[in-house]
């Protein structure tokens, strides 16, 4: 043993001493190699895009997304690592497919994290609506890959990644009649179906006085899961299958005009009521605006206007409601609650959609349409007390409450 280490002990020095003497002879061949290394050959040193570059790219990635061109929607934004493909591959499919008569990407910075951007796909759907709308949302990191943008990363919350026109699989787009309705292709027919239905739903506005001057956005989804994941994850009313709301947009004001949305499998076996259904949404729509500048937007009068225009419904439970003096639900507590929905059976609710609806058929048969929307929105500018509505429907009307509620439950008991 002993021996052994005394003659490895000196082959172990010469190979350390060797060792450093070729290292150090490396060290100073090859450093000035190293300097003169052409600049080209070397891989390309990453930085963060600033906001600047970003938008550069972004806006050719737009152009690109608009004609509908892949090759070159990938050209002026390509993408390094798979989270980033997906994502901006998501946005071509379910964007490109729509009828964008403009369309932008826009990227806000995040705070914080250098070459993240906030990227919104933005603009106006045919002539329909606002020319901010917010289609779809990405959050990406852009990095300058030598002079190119290139996406290399992806952080955008589950919860956002289906949310606005992002939530239809693979959309189409019927335009006529004043709607302009969007579906998944395997749908369309319910597309088609609700276009043509625009023809009488439109007529029916006349009632309340609409004459539609501007087109309006029809979402038909094709499961509730799809219509949650378009609205971020609501709403909470899970009885919802019709309703309007208002567009996303960039500005923070809603659009004049509100979209509709409608749960898709709800529209079939609906025949003749489709129409009317359409009719009442599309009331929300167009009549959402006449409250935008009162202290009140009542559900009672909103949902009082697009019942009236629906038609259709049976009066027998408010006629006997009114019969039995109007205690289950009394008109001016009606008029005043909240919400119409919040903890009451479906019962309760037909109930108020009936009383609602008779109101604004009152007044159009004792007052007239040209009464209707300043009555609807002197009561929405009231403090809503009886003292308030009182004085709204003197200032609209020219009676007082008390001759206004027994004129409408002699109305009422007149009714079919
Ligand atoms: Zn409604």
């Amino acid at each position: 043993m002993d021996s052994a280490r005394r003659t490895v002990r000196p082959w172990l020095m010469l190979f350390v001493v060797a060792g450093a003497i070729f290292a150090l002879a490396g060290f100073v061949f090859f450093l000035p190699l190293a300097f003169d290394e052409p600049r080209a050959a070397l891989p390309p040193a990453t930085r963060a895009a600033t906001p600047e570059e970003a938008q550069v790219a972004l806006a050719d990635a737009a152009t690109a997304l608009r004609a509908r061109d892949r090759a070159a929607y990938r050209d002026a934004l390509p993408a390094s690592g798979r989270a980033a493909r997906r994502s901006l591959g998501e946005l071509f499919r379910h964007l490109s497919p729509l009828p964008w008569t403009r369309l932008a990407l826009l990227g806000t910075p995040v705070p914080g994290v250098p070459g993240r951007f906030d990227v919104r796909a933005v603009g106006q759907l045919g002539s329909t609506g606002p020319r901010d709308r917010v289609g779809g949302e990405r959050i990406l990191d852009l990095q300058m890959l030598g002079s190119r943008v290139v996406a290399t990363g992806d952080a955008t919350p589950p919860a956002v990644r289906r949310e606005y026109l992002m939530a239809f699989h693979d959309p189409v787009a019927v335009g006529r009649n004043g709607l302009l309705v969007l579906s998944d292709r395997r749908a369309r027919d319910r597309a088609e179906a609700l276009a043509d239905a625009g023809v009488a739903a439109r007529a029916r506005l006349a009632l309340v006085g609409v004459e539609p001057d501007a087109s309006v956005l029809v979402s038909v989804y094709s499961s509730m899961e799809d219509l949650k994941a378009s609205l971020g994850g609501g709403p909470q009313e899970d009885r919802m299958r019709f309703f309007s709301n208002a567009g996303p947009r960039v500005a923070p004001r809603p659009w004049r005009i509100r979209d509709i949305g409608v749960l898709g499998p709800s529209l079939d076996g609906t025949g003749a009521w489709m129409p009317m259904m359409l009719s009442h949404e599309m009331t929300h729509a167009y009549t959402w605006q006449w409250f935008t500048k009162t202290a009140h937007a009542p559900t009672f009068l909103l949902e009082g206007l697009a019942t009236a225009v629906e038609g259709g419904r049976d009066w027998a439970p408010l006629r006997e409601e009114v019969a039995t003096g109007n205690q289950l639900w009394p008109l001016l507590d009606a008029m005043a609650a909240k919400d119409l929905w919040a903890g009451n059976s479906n019962e309760q609710v037909r109930l108020a959609y009936l009383e609602a609806s008779s109101v604004v058929l009152y007044v159009l048969d004792r007052w007239g349409l040209a009464e209707l929307r300043p009555f609807v929105t002197a009561v929405a500018d009231s403090d809503l007390t009886e003292e308030g509505v009182d004085m709204a429907t003197r200032e609209a009307l020219d009676v007082n409450w008390d001759e206004f509620y027994a004129g409408w439950k002699k109305y009422v008991l007149s009714l079919p």
